[in-house]
Parts: structure tokens; sequence; C-alpha cells
């Protein structure tokens, strides 16, 4: 089941272990509980450490799936499916916090975890291919290996259809909690504790109100954010990092090839190295706090969501940007029951089924290759009269026989039964009819929005919302500095962002030396 190298990387991280381990294994007669078996026995032979038991009949249990516990311990982590692709990472993680090491997280975030009481049973969705579901399959497990009162179960959808189907399930991940919509998309800890512990935003808040003013508070923990970071931090300043979620669009992107010196890396992968990058260093990191309000003319005051002020002499925005909607009746309504903006972490729920996917451009015309090898027939709207994607995907895209190309198409509405997409409506836009399409799912690929909503009235703005700056990455008021996608600099891209967070950190180190100089 798994390749040597694995093997040999997976015999040392066991050598971690600080206690004995069980693998309980749910099995029955079906392919996949026959390589779930094979995968048990790879980790045990492993580590001596670890023993595997299987079980068979048991009603009460999801076949196949099984448990990671101590011995002596009634299981709490279990896996229904088989934890490879991005779970491997998840798989290893659960073995390691289980059999007793600390996983990597702050004292305090550790002990919230651990003080929750109640009865907290998670079930969560996920497939191999997506790229949001590792971290919430994290979090939950290494909640339920420290804490007893929580249980996790990560389930894999493709393998459950007829749970998935029955539960509505449309997106992953989806986590329920005791058989309760909890929430649809990629958590982190942080936030799966906010939503679980009542109480824990007020006390963050105080925690943050008793901060020291920093020299540079850097708000947006995308690549421009981390660059910036490094940069002040660097120079002697205490950095303060203010982020909803560390890694920006990195954690929605599959295969980045065009950040240089890396040759080909996953967007997550990424992520997380801009994030030991920073941690290397003594930024201040706020992870799952929202920016709300920013005001001063220096000093700066930052106030957040949960009602926390922050101070600092400059502060650099990267609050970077998010995926555009098209804004028709029923997007809303259907988000995460048929209408989806991540082809690759959805596009497996709709295997078999017909889908659309609405915009041209590349990223439009990418989802529906990636698409049509999955599901049974993909049709892809353009507003425009032509596509707008490059030549080479145009070629692929209309190589295949199970992809249809409208164009001069607006899309109108999409339609649902109450509970799912049932369809789409369109204006051909040449004739002016009205037009449907029978479909199970739509993917909105229009595009980005900066995240600007929230500094209108205290930095300029250009008609898309953008954040004007000059060459040092000034905004128009001067100790503010910004940069990556929610700035007016063409071209959005990581190099990009991360080349012109650097270069906000150097025009608010000039800044701050410039206006602490004595008077001549
Ligand atoms: P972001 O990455 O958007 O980060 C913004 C940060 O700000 C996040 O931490 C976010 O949580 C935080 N934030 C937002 N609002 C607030 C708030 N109010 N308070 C606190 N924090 C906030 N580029 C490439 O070069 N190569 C590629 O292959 C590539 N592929 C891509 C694929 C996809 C699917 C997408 C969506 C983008 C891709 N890009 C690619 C573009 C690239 O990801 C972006 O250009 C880059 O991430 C921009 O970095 P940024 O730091 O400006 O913003």
């Amino acid at each position: 089941m798994l390749d040597d190298a694995i093997k040999t990387q997976l015999k040392d991280y066991l050598g971690r272990l600080s206690a004995p381990l069980q693998l309980t294994h749910f099995a029955d007669d079906s392919e996949a509980s026959g390589k779930m078996g094979q995968l048990l026995a790879d980790i045990a032979g492993a580590s001596e450490r670890v023993t595997v038991v299987e079980k068979r009949g048991d009603a009460a249990e999801r076949t196949p799936s099984f448990a990671i516990h101590r011995p002596d311990e009634a299981p709490r982590v279990r896996f229904a499916g088989l934890p490879l692709g991005h779970e491997l990472t998840s798989l290893v993680l659960a073995l390691l916090h289980v059999g007793g090491h600390p996983p990597k997280v702050d004292e305090a975030t550790l002990k919230q975890v651990e003080a929750l009481e109640g009865d907290y049973r998670f079930e969560s969705y996920f497939n191999v291919s997506c790229q949001n579901c590792p971290d919430v399959v994290q979090a939950l497990n290494m909640m339920a290996a420290r804490n007893p009162h929580v249980q996790h179960v990560a389930i894999d959808g493709s393998l459950f259809r007829d749970e998935v189907d029955a539960r509505k399930v449309m997106s992953v991940p989806t986590v329920l909690l005791n058989g309760e919509p909890f929430s649809v998309g990629r958590q982190e800890l942080e936030q799966i504790l906010a939503k679980v512990d009542e109480g824990a935003s007020d006390r963050q808040a105080e925690v943050l109100n008793e901060k020291d003013p920093f020299d540079v508070l850097v708000v947006g923990g995308g690549p421009a954010g981390a660059a910036a970071a490094v940069y002040s931090v660097r120079k002697g300043f205490s950095t303060g990092l203010v982020a909803e979620r560390f890694g920006g669009q990195l954690l929605d992107t599959l295969g980045v090839e065009n950040f240089i010196s890396v040759v080909e890396t996953e967007g997550p992968n990424l992520a997380s190295a801009l994030e030991n990058h920073v941690r290397a260093y003594p930024v201040d990191v706020m992870k799952s706090q929202r920016a709300q309000k920013l005001e001063g003319t220096g000093p700066f005051k930052l106030t957040l969501a949960n009602g926390a002020e922050l101070e600092a002499k400059t502060v650099v925005l990267a609050t970077g940007a998010r995926w555009r909607n098209i804004d028709v009746p029923g997007e809303s309504e259907y988000r995460n029951r048929g209408v989806t903006y991540c082809p690759h972490c959805d596009g497996p729920l709709f295997k078999g089924k017909r889908v659309a996917v609405i915009g041209g451009g590349n990223s439009g015309v990418e989802a529906a290759i990636d698409l049509a090898g999955v599901v049974a027939h993909v049709t892809l709207l353009e507003f425009a009269d032509t596509l707008k994607a490059d030549d080479i995907l145009q070629r692929k895209l209309k190589s295949l026989d199970n992809v249809d190309i409208i164009t001069s198409a607006r899309t109108t509405e999409i339609a649902g039964d109450g509970e799912k997409v049932v369809g789409l409506r369109y204006e051909d836009r040449t004739s002016g009819d009205e037009k449907s399409l029978d479909l199970q799912g739509v993917f909105v690929q229009v595009g980005l929005l900066p995240n600007t909503e929230w500094l209108k009235g205290t930095v300029e703005l250009n008609q898309y919302g953008e954040v004007l700056i000059d060459a040092h990455g000034q905004t128009s008021t001067p100790g503010i500095y910004a940069a990556g996608d929610m700035t007016t600099v063409p071209f959005k891209q990581i190099i990009i962002a991360s080349g012109d967070g650097a270069k906000a950190a150097l025009g608010a180190f000039e800044y701050i030396i410039r206006s602490t100089a004595p008077a001549a």
C-alpha cells in the first residue's frame, strides 16, 4: 500500500510515539476494506508500539473504517476511508497525537482544547484531493486526541455516497457536530474553538488589548503580509501580524510552479513554509482575527471584529482578495448545496453528474478541463462572445467530448428545489432568448475582489476597490503601507505580492526612521 520511501519516513515519525497504539479495523469484504487492512499493516510494520485488531460485524461503526486509540482507551479518532493523498499528513499526525506526541499548537490554545467540557461528536466529510480538508481533519483529530470529551470521525465522501446524499453534503470539508450542521469549508483550530467555546472571543480580546503598541502592524497573512512581517522584524522592529487565514489564497491553490526557486509545490505547503519563516522570528502572529477598522494619523489604532484594539506606529495592509460572486438569485441560497468555487475540492462530489462552470478565463477553463475528467458533463458559460483563456487551454478544452462551451451567455439564475441545485438559467445575449440547463453543480470562476471594504474612508481606493499606492508601497495616508492583491499593482501573483510586501515593509522602515529623527 505505502511505498518504501513513505514507510521509511513513517518509521522515523513513529519513533516519536510515547505510548502504545491500537488500530482497530472495522472490516468487511470490500476492496476498500482490503486496502485499509494493508495500510494498517504497513503502519504496524513501521513501529513495534502499534498493533492492529480487526473487528467484523460491529453495527455501531461505519464499515470499512478504523480507529486510532490507546489499547486501554475507547476510540475517539476514526477514519472512515483511506487517508492518503492530502490526508496522509492527517493520518501521521493523528498517530503521533494519540500516541502522546505534543501537537505544534501554542500553549494557550492547547489548554483551551483540553478544558472543553461537554460532549462533542464531530463528523467531517473529506475527499483525498481536497486541499481545504486536512486543516479541519487535523484540528478535529487533535482535539479528540487531547480531550476525552471530543470524538471525531473523518469520512471519505466518495466511499460513503449514500450517507453523503442522505445528509445533502455537497461540498467538502463539511462538518457535523452531534449530528447537526457545524461548518462548511476550511476552518482553523482557532475558528473551531471560537465556535464551540463560548466566551473564547471575549477572552482573546482581553489578551489582545493588553499588548504593547507595535512599531509595525501587518494586516494579512498571505505572501505579501508574510514578507512584510519578515522584513520588518529583521529591521529590529516590534512586529505584529493579524490574519484571518494564514496563507491567504495559497490555501485554495493546488499547484504552484512559478514561485521562482521552487520548481513545483502545492499552495498549502507554501502557506506553511511562509508561516514557518515568519515564526522563525519574534513576530507576534495573531491568527483567526479579522480587522474591522483602522483609524488615526500615526500612531494608528486597529480594531478587530472581537472588539480588541491594537496600536502601531505604522501599518502594512495586505488583506489580498477573494472569489468574486456572480450575484444572481440562487447563488447564495445554494452555496455549498451545489454552488461552489473550488473545483479541486468539490469536483469529486459531482462524480457522474452534470455541472456548469461560469467564466471563460484561465481559471474557468482550467476548472472545466479538470472537472471533465471527473463528472459526466461540463457546460462552460462565458458572458463575452469569446473565451479569454490562453489558447493552449482553449485547445485542450475543445478536445474534450463531454464539454459544451456557450459564449455570450448571461447567467440569470441558479435554480434549486429548495435543498440543492437542479439547474441554471441564462440569457443568450445574441438572440435575447432565455434558456435553461438541467444540472446538479455550478462552479463559479469569475475572478477576484479586493478585501478592502473595511478601508473605505481610511485610504484612497480606485473604482475596483483596490488600494492606491506609490512606488514605496505607501497609501494616501502617510504611515499606512499596502501590498499584494489588494492594491492597484497589476498582475496578481505570489512572487509579486511577496516582493511588494518586502517593499512596503522597507517603506514603513523609512517612515519610522524619518518620523523619529531628532529635530535639526
Ligand atoms: P492573499 O493571499 O489573498 O492573503 C490575504 C491575507 O489577508 C489572508 O491571510 C487573509 O486571511 C487576510 N485577510 C483578509 N481580510 C482580512 C481582514 N479584514 N482582517 C485580517 N486579515 C484579513 N499566483 C501565482 O503566482 N501562481 C499560481 O500558480 C497561482 N495560482 C492561484 C490559484 C488560485 C485558485 C488562486 C485563487 C490564486 C492563485 N494565484 C497564483 C494568485 C496568488 O495566490 C495571489 O496573487 C497571492 O496569494 C496574493 O497574496 P496576498 O498576500 O496579496 O493576498
